[in-house]
């Protein structure tokens, strides 16, 4: 993207704004992480059509650490299911820091999945594939979300793999409760390597923006895992993904994220973007914290929370009237008299549950009285997802056992082909290609009643 867009300003604004933010010191626990260049500060966002904005150090690699740890989360439940995955790791805040010891009592579970008990289960839990070891296949989904080939810093690797003796206590533990799938040594070697995967900033947005879209990477365009697994995902990075400071992230800032020691957190707007910051200097909890400030800043000035929900769906019913309103009435009065008594309503855009809804109901209040018949112009609908169809369905249908006639104008055959009959579900109700069309039918069907 050039250098003059309004989305790249900003990030550079924030970049300016929180560069010089003292605090905080790049980990050294993992020796390797220690030599991180201090100053380096990248930003990147990712959009839903797959434009890519960076500002600052957005290219410059680093291990991604636990960043990491939504995205295996995601290759577990994509592979073994929910249920499966909840026998093993549990999904409540832990309210401890990300290297804590501590398991879920009665269990013996690690808490969640995004603090490191848990996510070294859930790497465990990576099965073999007969053409893909385990590891090749965590590196292969992490470079899926990413949109290229991912690599491991073998140093970063080994400088924890040297020291990482407090996560090899924690594996041991696990497995003297019962709850470790695999050897604890090659659990933690398999996690550790994880750790060390190498990305930028504009990779971890690419990966947020994955999540963000329902496992559709918009850069690949390549359906990475289900939109049901993302919103597991999302939903233990909301409450979870912050470690101890996980519950103020989401009062303050609201949108799922996660951290790592390295410098990395990505931050994830449902349906929106995905937002990613470098910046290796920590706070006491292990987030970065100049990645926090800005983020923190683009949520207020933007309006990013998630709770805030400034988006009310636009209108679904662009019309609720009756027939004799419209511009194609007929001017000759006992006509006219028919029109009167049609009622209109049509719909458009994309249709859920919430515009379903709304199309139901503006259907029940159509018309003079609870008899006239009622046209449901289509048109203007671009798809009806699959709860709104069977709302639909379930509404039309009521509708005609009521007594109420109901013509569909549904040139797509969105709500199904209109040969199929099933019984109640209004799929039998006459069809137009028009609403005049269907006005005319409608208005016969009157006079002929009449
Ligand atoms: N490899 C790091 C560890 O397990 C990851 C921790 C983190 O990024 O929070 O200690």
């Amino acid at each position: 993207m050039s250098a003059s867009d309004a989305v790249t300003d900003s990030l550079n604004r924030m970049r300016a704004e929180f560069r010089d933010l003292p605090g905080g010191r790049p980990a050294d626990y993992i020796p390797q992480l220690g030599l991180a260049d201090p100053d380096a500060f990248g930003l990147a966002l990712v959009s839903m059509d797959g434009h890519c904005y960076s500002a600052g150090e957005a290219d410059v690699p680093f291990t991604i650490q636990s960043v990491s740890k939504p995205f295996i989360y995601a290759l577990a439940l994509s592979l073994l299911g929910l249920d499966e995955v909840s026998r093993w790791v549990g999904a409540e805040p832990s309210g401890d820091a990300f290297n804590a010891i501590s398991l879920e009592p009665g269990t013996g579970r690690p808490a969640n999945a995004m603090v490191n008990a848990g996510a070294i289960v859930t790497t465990a839990l990576i099965p073999d594939a007969p053409d893909e070891p385990a590891f090749e296949r965590i590196l292969h989904c992490l470079g899926r979300f990413a949109g290229r080939e991912l690599e491991v810093d073998e140093e970063v690797f080994t400088s924890e793999a040297t020291t990482g003796d407090r996560n090899r206590a924690l594996a041991y533990l696990i497995r003297a409760t019962g709850t470790m799938p695999v050897d604890p040594v090659l659990a933690v070697d398999r996690y550790f390597r994880q750790c060390a995967v190498r990305v930028t900033a504009l990779d971890l947005a690419t990966m947020a923006a994955t999540l963000a879209y329902g496992g559709f990477n918009p850069v690949t365009r390549e359906q990475v895992v289900s939109a049901e697994v993302t919103s597991r995902v999302l939903a233990v990075m909301a409450t979870c993904g912050m470690y101890d400071g996980s519950g103020e992230w989401l009062l303050r800032i609201g949108l799922p994220a996660k951290s790592g020691v390295s410098g990395g957190l990505i931050a994830v707007g449902p349906a929106r973007f995905g937002l990613a910051t470098y910046s290796p200097p920590l706070d006491t909890a292990g987030n970065s914290v100049r990645g926090q400030a800005a983020l923190r800043a683009l949520s207020e000035r933007y309006g990013l929370h998630l709770m805030l929900n400034p988006a009310l769906p636009g209108s679904t019913v662009s019309l609720v009237t009756t027939a004799d309103d419209l511009p194609s009435a007929p001017s000759a009065d006992h006509e006219r008299v028919l029109h009167e008594q049609v009622g209109v309503v049509a719909a458009q855009g994309s249709i859920d549950f919430t515009a379903a809804e709304r199309v139901l109901y503006a259907l029940d209040e159509s018309g003079p009285d609870e008899e006239s018949p009622v046209v449901l112009d289509l048109h203007d609908v671009t798809s009806v997802d699959s709860v709104g169809l069977g709302m639909l369905h379930t509404g039309l249908g009521r509708l005609s056992a009521d007594g109420r006639r109901v013509a569909i104008v549904d040139p797509r055959d969105l709500l199904g082909p209109p040969d199929v009959v099933r019984e109640g579900i209004g799929q039998d109700l006459p069809r137009y290609a028009t609403r005049e069309a269907a006005v005319e039918g409608s208005a016969k069907a009157l006079a002929g009643e009449g």
